[in-house]
């Protein structure tokens, strides 16, 4: 029925190529989880559907560990970092359903690292689904801490793990300090490889933004590489009010520096150098509406994968975006997929199709 939509332009190796890092990244300790490169390839029956302009994606729903997506890239940094110290334990936090908490449990596991996951909300007879029955299957221990506070329930249970003779080692939410921002900004530079070998010039990159390690990341990358184009994070959970967009501003733009620093870089951030939307948040953090359904449907035509909560949300706006008349049409935007599909699984059908059923 369709074209054939889905150019790769680079076929990913296994090995993960160490040299192309800058040679101050190489001094980081860092655990090999993913499978690097990730694919780039070209949405040219989607871009035509949607009578776009070219539309490019950076597969890292594809990291091929533990279900992939874009936190094993901080996680190479963090639990480096962990290992090297010497702890013995991983403590972090997230929702039922974190994406974050999946791939820390894992390669807690496969460091020989034991896993404490703090999740927020309550257990009920549904939850251990999706995320939160791999994070059980990975063997992470769960405490569930309802709405009580996160950084303080983690500080306590690091406590306990000290007064038991352990080394906790502990990972902020979302791997979202600098060190994990050392993974972007290494994943930036991987996509610059790419597209300097398949000759492409990008003009935007538009990805989900939350914790803000990925959108810190990939700043000092295309700093290093003194890219051009506009990179545009998509809030996905923040709320829109004036104090709280200068506030994450300011968390980026902070974590982007300790990061440039750890690798001598003279670059200096500010609250200025972050593009966000604040404009596709709809009915809040996880909740499904027409635009993510769309958005997933859309992808599905293709045999591609969105997840509910990210990347839908993401593409949607994307679509919207092309609609606007965003990008002229000789403008190249990238999409970068940071993975997330198996919280595809804890929804119901009625919510991620649209159906008459
Ligand atoms: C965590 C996550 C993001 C957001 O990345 P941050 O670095 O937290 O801003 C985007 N997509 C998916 C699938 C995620 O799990």
């Amino acid at each position: 029925m369709h074209n054939i939509s889905t150019t790769v332009i680079q076929i990913p190796t296994l090995s993960p190529s160490i040299q192309d890092l800058p040679t101050e990244l190489q001094s980081f300790p860092r655990v090999r989880l993913a499978h690097l490169p990730t694919p780039l390839c070209e949405l040219k029956g989607l871009s035509k559907s949607l009578q776009g302009p070219r539309i490019l994606m950076k597969c890292d729903d594809l990291t091929g560990f533990a279900d992939g997506g874009n936190k094993v890239r901080k996680l190479e940094f963090l639990v480096g970092q962990a290992v090297s110290e010497g702890s013995d334990s991983i403590i972090t936090c997230g929702g039922p359903q974190s994406n974050h908490c999946r791939q820390t449990a894992a390669a807690a596991a496969r460091c020989g690292l034991a896993c404490h996951l703090l999740i927020s909300g309550e257990e009920t007879e549904n939850s251990h689904i999706a995320n939160l029955l791999l994070d059980s299957i990975f063997g992470a221990t769960l405490h569930w801490i309802g709405n009580r506070n996160r950084e303080e329930e983690m500080e306590n249970v690091a406590t306990k793990v000290r007064h038991s003779g352990g080394k906790p080692y502990i990972i902020p939410a979302g791997g979202s300090n600098s060190t994990g921002t050392l993974g972007y900004c290494a994943a930036f530079i991987e996509l610059w490889n790419q597209l300097q070998d398949a000759n492409i010039k990008v003009d935007h990159i538009i990805f989900p933004t939350a914790s803000g390690g990925t959108q810190a990341g990939l700043a000092l990358g295309a700093s290093l590489k003194n890219f051009k184009g506009k990179i545009t994070g998509i809030s996905i959970d923040q709320s829109p009010d004036k104090e709280q967009e200068y506030k994450f501003c300011a968390h980026l733009a902070k974590i982007s520096n300790e990061a440039s620093q750890f690798l001598g870089v003279t670059k200096r951030f500010s609250e200025s150098d972050f593009s966000i939307s604040y404009d596709y948040l709809g009915a809040g953090y996880g909740v499904v509406g027409s635009l993510e359904q769309e958005a997933i449907q859309l992808f599905g035509n293709y045999g591609l994968l969105l997840d509910p909560v990210y990347t839908a949300r993401t593409f949607g706006a994307l679509i919207q975006l092309i609609q606007k008349g965003a990008f002229l049409p000789e403008e190249v935007v990238l999409f970068w997929h940071t993975g997330g599909t198996t919280g595809l699984h804890a929804y119901p059908f009625k919510t991620l199709i649209k159906t008459n059923l």
